[in-house]
């Protein structure tokens, strides 16, 4: 197939949710975090967690948008040479670190005007101060508003993103093809996307495209995908929790809300994107491979535990409850 000629477009919503994955999760104007952004973002690194973290997975263990590391107020304004310690590591404060203030204590005790610090601005070098602050309001009481210091603009909110969700251009494209691949594979793909407004002829060129594209990139071997838990034994997609085939209606269906307590947000749908293992610091596992569609109440069961964890703990309640004599 010619690389000129334009592929057919998949229905937006299903598009949309394939780009999606790209993102980062959401984040308030209270955390420091950036709402989200692609997931080459600036990174930030906890100091403790600086050496588990600073290499990054591809790019020759470089951060495509660089890192900031995030050093508490305590450590630094109590170690003996801290400039020192930190110049060893690499680490600069208003160049590649900065002292993060999340607690009402650290702001009273090491008030940065003590020390004639100036809040951050920038994702790059220099960051254009030495700290950032995200303290949350305590009581009514005067003096304990909340407090917000560097990356509070509408251009720049948030300083980075969290380290764990960093993925390079290149991993994201490559994670995107091979979810793409993955819905294909759902039984009754072809004919969703064809009620969904495709035509027949379309919808198979896309197809074609996709599985020849992923199979060409080694994005589409089988026996990973099965012991990853993404598709079973017959090649259909599935749930990697409860193992069900998964239908490619649950691309375009919104999840029904149970009375009482429906969700202003109305994207959340049927199906979202399962992280196979877990997404933890230390850890860059936005990966092919690791990446599958789940339902969305098996997402949020397993939520960040892990899917092994998770089916220990869902073990044990089934055994209490027989012990205990309950039928179910
Ligand atoms: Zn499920």
């Amino acid at each position: 197939m010619s690389k000129s000629k334009k592929k057919p477009s998949l229905p937006k919503l299903l598009h949309n949710k394939i780009y999606k994955t790209g993102q980062t999760r959401g984040a308030d104007d209270d955390l420091i975090y950036q709402n989200r952004v692609i997931r080459n973002s600036t990174v930030l690194i906890p100091y403790s967690y600086y050496e588990a973290c600073k290499v990054a997975p591809d790019n020759e263990g470089i951060f495509e948008n660089s890192f900031i590391v995030l050093i508490n107020p305590e450590f630094y304004f109590s170690t003996k040479q801290v400039d020192k310690i930190l110049k060893k590591q690499g680490l600069r404060l208003g160049i590649n670190t900065l002292i993060f203030y999340y607690s009402r204590e650290q702001w009273n005790e090491f008030n940065p005007l003590k020390y004639k610090l100036e809040s951050a601005n920038s994702r790059k070098s220099p960051l254009g101060g030495q700290y950032v602050a995200r303290v949350p309001a305590t009581t009514a009481a005067k003096g304990s508003e909340k407090i917000r210091h560097g990356f509070t603009t509408s251009k720049l909110k948030g300083a980075g993103i969290r380290v764990y969700e960093y993925a390079s251009t290149e991993i994201i494209k490559k994670c995107r093809l091979q979810l793409e691949y993955i819905f294909w594979k759902c039984l009754d793909a072809y004919k969703v996307v064809i009620d969904q407004g495709m035509t027949k002829k379309q919808a198979k060129e896309r197809a074609n495209y996709i599985i020849q594209l992923a199979k060409s990139s080694s994005l589409a071997d089988e026996n990973l995908l099965k012991n990853s838990r993404i598709i079973d034994l017959n090649g259909n997609t599935v749930c990697p929790l409860c193992l069900e085939k998964i239908s490619a209606v649950g691309f375009f269906n919104k999840v029904k809300q149970a009375k009482g307590r429906e969700v202003s947000d109305l994207t959340i749908t049927q199906l979202n994107l399962f992280h196979i293992k877990e997404l933890r610091i230390g850890q860059f596992n936005h990966k092919p491979y690791n990446l599958a569609w789940g339902h969305h109440h098996c997402n949020i069961v397993v939520k960040d535990s892990g899917i092994n964890e998770t089916l220990i703990w869902m073990n044990q309640v089934v055994e209490k409850n027989r012990k205990y004599g309950f039928k179910f």
